[in-house]
């Protein structure tokens, strides 16, 4: 694809001028740098943050804006930078919880890669989309790091007053008085908290309660005034450490599409402008991204954890996917503070961002077949029979079953159930998954399987045997 090949260019030109200049260094001088950059090298301070976005601004010679876009619920100032001037706008915010923070550092390389190259490639995207970008909107989490913001509840309860003697809104944090800013989004972009809604569950809208939730919501209809609409938009973000089912291979970037589920839902009938099969078009270019743009194999790139059922309309995702966006979740593995920077884990991220947007910049985004990210990219989860029998086999081969005989007797009851899947026999099904319980519970009496193997494929039933129930 041709935008690949001109920004490997200036991938290959940047290495041979650092190559240049590395021959007129000593070696020793190289070595003790390296040691000492990568010693030294932290995720930014806010102050570095700042920092770093006013040197971009002012390189960039007008071409990235940087604004303060409004405040934290403790009055910190959140930063928006700007860059582009194409019809198409893509909305990219960052570490809506404060302990995930590599988003951020991917973002300001692509505004200072945008902001300053005058190759080709910069300039198709620079003309054909509008990047809007919220780097780190969870300031005050980020200093602790804390996944919430800070708004204790009697401040809540001062900023709106009719809300006094309400209970709290289940995604308040009492420990940490603050919110999970990315439970708090309506679809209804002009809600307004009423104490008759509280507390709500995981399967509400939430209620704009935080400063953060609503500045990104205003950024958002703003957008939407200007370009009509909110071509996409994208949250980054970090989980746990998973592997792939298949392969055991550790999980180096997880993307998903809303989490609005399951698919012959009536719940969000109201709300026409769900594309999900855009979505899915647009984390399938994130997918792809990774690996194009990456000078090695990614073979880590998955599907979030998103079996049929998952539902959680409070999302920012959600929210503005319900609104017509295109809307794409990237996790990556391991959170802060316990895990430190990681300049392949911000690449990653960055070229995640790239294959989404030089698709938008040619237009073959809309090209791609939106079923392929299910079909293509990789699980660590189970959605079906099929994803049981991936991760038995790897169980199989890493000697998780001890005993060859019941474990072909597994992989035996899983094959049968993945026939009564297919036949969408949901009394076969429970019957017969009902029956694997058994089978796994004999083995783990008998000390044949191990623990992990158990736990996962016990878990995994059970999810499947919850969903046949209702059927
Ligand atoms: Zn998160």
């Amino acid at each position: 694809m041709k935008t690949f090949v001109k920004r490997d260019i200036w991938k290959k030109l940047m290495f041979f001028a650092a190559a240049l200049l590395l021959m007129l260094v000593p070696v020793s001088e190289i070595s003790a740098q390296a040691e000492k950059d990568s010693v030294d090298r932290d995720w930014m301070t806010n102050e570095e943050f700042l920092q770093k976005l006013d040197d971009i601004e002012k390189a960039s010679s007008g071409r990235v804006k940087v604004d303060v876009a409004g405040h934290s619920s403790q009055g910190t100032e959140i930063m928006s930078a700007r860059v582009g001037t194409g019809d198409q706008v893509l909305l990219i915010n960052s570490s809506i919880h404060g302990n995930e923070k590599s988003g951020g550092e991917a973002i300001v390389e692509i505004l200072d890669y945008l902001g300053t190259s005058d190759d080709s490639f910069a300039q198709s995207v620079r003309d054909n989309v509008t990047i809007v970008t919220i780097p780190r909107l969870n300031v005050d989490g980020l200093e602790i790091p804390q996944r919430q913001n800070i708004f204790p509840w009697e401040e809540v309860v001062s900023v709106y007053p009719h809300l006094a003697g309400a209970a709290q809104a289940w995604h308040y944090n009492a420990r940490n008085r603050g919110f999970d800013i990315n439970r708090d989004f309506h679809a209804d972009l002009n809600y307004q908290v009423v104490p008759e809604d509280l507390p709500g569950t995981t399967l509400d809208f939430g209620f704009f309660i935080t400063k953060e939730a609503q500045l990104l919501r205003d950024l958002y209809v703003d957008l939407q005034k200007e370009f009509g609409k909110v071509e996409a938009f994208v949250d980054l973000h970090h989980m746990g450490t998973p592997k792939l089912n298949k392969t055991g291979e550790e999980v180096t970037i997880a993307i998903d599409f809303p989490p609005l589920g399951p698919e012959d839902s009536t719940k969000y009938d109201a709300w026409p402008l769900l594309d999900q099969d855009k979505s899915k078009r647009y984390a399938l270019a994130a997918a792809l991204g990774v690996k194009e743009f990456s000078d090695k194999e990614e073979p880590g790139v998955s599907q979030y954890i998103h079996f049929q059922e998952r539902d959680y309309p409070g999302q920012a995702r959600s929210a503005f996917a319900l609104n017509g966006s295109a809307t794409v979740l990237f996790e990556m593995p391991g959170q802060q503070p316990q895990f430190g920077y990681d300049q392949d884990l911000v690449n990653r991220v960055e070229n995640g961002l790239w294959g989404m947007i030089s698709r938008m910049a040619d237009g073959s985004i809309d090209d791609l077949n939106g079923d392929e990210f299910l079909t293509e990219v990789p699980r660590y989860w189970t959605d079906n029979i099929t994803d049981m029998r991936d991760v038995l086999e790897r169980f199989t081969k890493e000697g998780q079953l001890k005993n060859a005989g019941l474990s072909r007797a597994l992989a035996n009851d899983l094959k049968n159930l993945e026939v009564y899947e297919k036949q969408k026999n949901s009394e076969k099904m429970v019957k017969h998954l009902e029956q694997f319980k058994v089978a796994l519970d004999k083995q783990r009496e008998k000390e044949l399987i191990e623990r992990e193997a158990y736990n996962r494929l016990n878990s995994d039933a059970n999810t499947l045997l919850e969903r046949w129930k209702k059927k």
